[in-house]
């Protein structure tokens, strides 16, 4: 019984492997043929630059100086931008499949910032080393990520990433960019992303990608990654020029000081050095965690970033809404628990800096009114009003107008039990406008971005901390708790030693 059924079955595939298969003689589906085309130009584009042997490159050291413009982090929201100067270092070990690339540039105000951030591509875990702190944080899945969307400036790697996502592969139109014939193509991260990459259609060399997504302020927006300046390096083409563009404004305007393949990189630029302090873990957006540093009065911690809330009688008050959407829902249901039976009725931004209101929007939505100072109304008036359709956040999805209060020098709330003044510090060197909140009973201070206490080793002092010592002083303020806008609580002692080390 079981021969005859065997043999049947031997017979029916026999029979269907003399079938043609219908399909076979079909048009090619859309899919198929946008892939295929998509496919060439990527396989044109990666020959131009110097072939598959270029990109397996055993190791890569790279060095680029340049410009930043700062966006969203200038001394007034209107511009014109400041300015500063970047140094990138980055390093590759295929062989060894780690990665390194360090940062040297000067925030606003004067704090300089030297960050190396080392990442093992085997067991997917980093560390962000702050070289001067002498300080080392593991990075969060967050933080991975970053590094990793950050890669998209090499044009080399961003090649390498699409051919091993060729199944994501499809064309998108041929386009003009300065009056030059474009080739474009989509594929798609691992993580869902969708890239962009044009090629110039007479060359076939790669200049530009595009990633397209939601920006917590900017809403709908395009990042770019725009080569040029195309020269030959042994064994290939390689673009000397990277201008990266956000929202259509020039942030970053960098030439390759040093470009080598295949050469040794010295061990110790992939390693924690041995003399630098170990700092815990910095939680991503969604980390939450309070700390009540006196009755009805909270430090919302867990990430890189902290916002205070304070508990009156009849409503709740938070100073600061940084980064994002999902940071401010996390930190909203937080305080809903904790607090249930008040409503948070005001929201104070230190400082206009996108990073610090990131997560305005949501507080927008639940109904609170923004107290800030006269520079920035017309701003967050058009972040309360900016589109953002790819990702519709709770404002998008139920569109307010924002209650936003203007006051100038000082304005005070209390209840009978509870006072908390404002003060408008600026001019600052971080900012022409800059609110610090002060709690006078329980003298405590928050303060964002004019002195940083990082998670571990010596906080710097820049000219901002200068400017917010003297204005403590000037305004009489008795300080025992410094709460930054970053990171770690301080003391007036800790501020003193920064500035005496300066
Ligand atoms: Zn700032």
């Amino acid at each position: 019984m079981l021969n005859r059924t065997l043999n049947r079955w031997i017979v029916l595939a026999l029979v269907g492997c003399a079938l043609p298969i219908p399909t076979w003689g079909r048009e090619e589906p859309l899919s198929q043929r946008s892939y295929r085309q998509a496919r060439r130009v990527l396989e044109r584009g990666i020959a131009a630059m110097g072939g598959e042997t270029f990109l397996q490159a055993k190791t890569l050291w790279r060095k680029m100086r340049g410009t930043g413009f700062n966006q969203g982090q200038s001394l007034r929201p209107d511009g014109p931008y400041q300015t500063r100067p970047i140094e990138i270092t980055f390093a590759l070990d295929r062989i060894g499949r780690r990665l390194a690339e360090e940062t040297a540039t000067v925030y606003i105000g004067g704090t300089p910032v030297r960050n190396r951030q080392l990442l093992d591509l085997k067991s997917s875990t980093g560390w962000t080393l702050n070289l001067i702190a002498r300080a080392a944080t593991p990075l969060s899945p967050l933080g991975i990520t970053n590094v990793l969307a950050g890669l998209r400036r090499y044009p080399d790697l961003l090649l390498q990433r699409a051919l091993e996502r060729a199944e994501t592969l499809r064309w998108l139109a041929e386009d003009d960019i300065e009056g030059r014939k474009r080739h474009a193509i989509t594929f798609t991260e691992s993580d869902g992303t969708p890239v962009a990459l044009f090629f110039d259609a007479e060359t076939g060399l790669l200049a530009k990608c595009e990633v397209f997504g939601d920006h917590p302020i900017f809403g709908d927006t395009v990042t770019e990654f725009i080569f040029s300046d195309y020269r030959p390096v042994p064994g290939a083409t390689w673009p000397f020029r990277l201008i990266v563009r956000n929202a259509g404004e020039v942030v970053q305007d960098l030439e390759y000081a040093e470009m080598l393949v295949n050469v040794p990189v010295d061990e110790s630029f992939f390693l924690v050095p041995p003399d630098v302090a170990h700092g815990p873990p910095m939680g991503d957006p969604s980390s939450v965690e309070i700390t009540r540093l006196a009755d009805g009065i909270y430090l919302i911690g867990g990430s890189a970033y902290n916002s205070l809330a304070v508990a009156f009688d009849e409503y709740l008050l938070v100073v600061e809404a940084p980064v994002s959407e999902e940071r401010s829902e996390a930190v909203l249901s937080r305080l809903k628990e904790l607090v249930p039976d008040r409503p948070v009725r005001y929201l104070i931004p230190t400082h206009y800096h996108i990073d610090h209101l990131g997560g305005i929007r949501r507080y927008i939505a639940e109904g609170a009114t923004i107290v800030t100072t006269p520079g920035n109304e017309r701003f967050i008036r058009t972040v309360a009003a900016t589109p953002h359709t790819a990702k519709p956040d709770a404002l998008a999805r139920a569109p307010r107008e924002p209650q936003i209060e203007i006051f100038r020098g000082r304005r005070t709330f209390g209840d009978g039990n509870r006072t908390l003044e404002l003060y408008d510090i600026g001019p600052s060197p971080h900012a022409d406008e800059i609110i610090i909140a002060y709690l006078p009973k329980e003298k405590i201070l928050f303060q964002s971005d004019l002195f940083n206490i990082p998670p571990v080793g010596e906080p710097v002092a820049s000219d901002a901390t200068r400017h917010l010592a003297r204005k403590i002083a000037e305004l009489g303020l008795d300080v025992a708790i410094l709460v930054p806008g970053h990171v770690r609580l301080g003391t007036m002692e800790d501020l003193r030693k920064a500035l005496e080390r300066r």
